[in-house]
């Protein structure tokens, strides 16, 4: 496979810190720019980032020494440096939408992390194991764009990336109602437990904009390639809670699911367990081999043992059981900042480069 020249906008940030530990050795993407605000920009990554670096495994000195961009004032020089771009910034909505498509129109393909490009309909939002088949419509925002080259893709919201991912599998059943509890890590706010000691021994009922992208982004996911544009999918209904938890990382959901033809526990189990999509097939360098992992233990998953599983990129799942109400329940895990944010970027990245939409 080529190589390609990337940059990280928002590399300061919590999302732009897992880009970096994930890309300082990636074998396609050599990290070639880090830019983020005015306040970070003209600064050593190092100072830039101080003691905000919230990995555990240690700044690299050569990342350490790089100097950060402004990602607005110097946007031509970046996308004239670099490839394509992965993004993730905090930032108002409208200089983000601003933003992204300012790199996309100088020809420069963005992979966001942000809501922004979310619900476009000529915008793939992948979950590169259930909607690799979406890509196709990156030449109809091409024409809208009036570029060559230069894109937005993005991935979904973090709550989304544990149920959906295991569901899917299932739709041959048809999927008739889901109701998912959502119980969220605090690095999904950007936080640790020094940066936020409130939610130590507590939990807070109210993540804002959370549910509406939980019950929304499924239905894009599910969605269909019509006429160049995604056709979001009408089933099945979805009602989700999402809760804030004080877990470091780590997305859990609790699901409930009706089928119009109900399966037996086994096919259920066979159907997680032969599933595979297009980065296992492409065999891309951050697929998990095996994605959905079911573990028999009615104590797993726990999001402390289990969300480093495959590099972070796997999904755990458990207790899968019969329901008095649904037909049946079950808890899932994916780790919020890999799978969730960073890993899934760099996932959805590593599929664009196979199917040459970064040439
Ligand atoms: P964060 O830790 O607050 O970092 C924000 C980044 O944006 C920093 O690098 C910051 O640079 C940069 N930034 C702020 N204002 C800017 C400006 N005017 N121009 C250029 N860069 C600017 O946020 P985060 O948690 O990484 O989240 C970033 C995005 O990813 C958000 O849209 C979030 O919703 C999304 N996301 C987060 C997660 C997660 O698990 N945390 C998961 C999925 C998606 P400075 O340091 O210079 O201020």
């Amino acid at each position: 496979m080529k190589n390609y020249n990337v940059g990280v906008i928002g590399a300061t940030g919590m999302v732009g810190q897992r880009f970096i530990t994930l890309l300082a050795d990636h074998p396609w993407f050599k990290l070639k720019v880090l830019a983020a605000s005015e306040r970070s920009a003209g600064k050593t990554y190092r100072e830039a980032v101080g003691a905000k670096w919230a990995m555990k495994t240690p700044l690299p000195e050569w990342v350490g020494d790089m100097v950060v961009k402004d990602a607005v004032k110097d946007m031509q020089d970046i996308a004239f440096e670099v490839d394509f771009v992965f993004c993730a910034v905090d930032m108002p909505s409208d200089q983000i939408v601003a933003l992204e498509q300012g790199y996309a129109k100088l020809e420069c393909p963005v992979v966001s992390n942000n809501k922004e490009h979310r619900y476009y309909a000529d915008v793939p939002m992948l979950i590169p194991e259930c909607n690799s088949e979406h890509i196709a419509v990156i030449e109809t925002q091409r024409r809208r764009l009036g570029t060559k080259r230069g894109f937005v893709a993005v991935k979904p919201n973090c709550s989304i990336q544990s149920y959906v991912p295991a569901l899917h599998p299932l739709r041959g059943y048809g999927l008739k109602a889901v109701l998912a509890c959502n119980y969220q890590a605090i690095s999904g706010a950007g936080k640790t437990f020094e940066t936020w000691p409130e939610m130590v021994d507590n939990l807070i009922p109210f993540i804002k904009g959370e549910e509406q992208k939980s019950e929304v982004e499924p239905m894009k996911i599910w969605g269909e390639v019509k006429d160049g544009v995604i056709v979001p999918a009408e089933r099945p209904l979805i009602t989700t809670q999402c809760l804030r938890v004080p877990v470091s990382d780590g997305h859990t959901s609790a699901v409930f699911v009706k089928f119009d033809k109900k399966p037996s526990k086994e096919e259920i189990l066979k159907a997680w367990a032969e599933f595979k999509g297009e980065p296992q097939r492409l065999e891309l360098p951050s697929a998990p081999k095996q994605f959905i992992n079911y573990f028999e233990d009615d104590n797993r998953p726990q999001a402390k043992l289990d969300r480093d599983l495959e590099g972070g990129m796997a999904v755990s799942v458990g207790r899968l059981r019969e329901d008095t109400l649904f037909d049946y329940k079950f808890v899932c895990l994916s780790h919020n900042t890999l799978r969730g944010a960073a890993g899934g970027g760099v996932l959805a990245a590593e599929l664009l480069a196979a199917k040459g939409c970064f040439d």
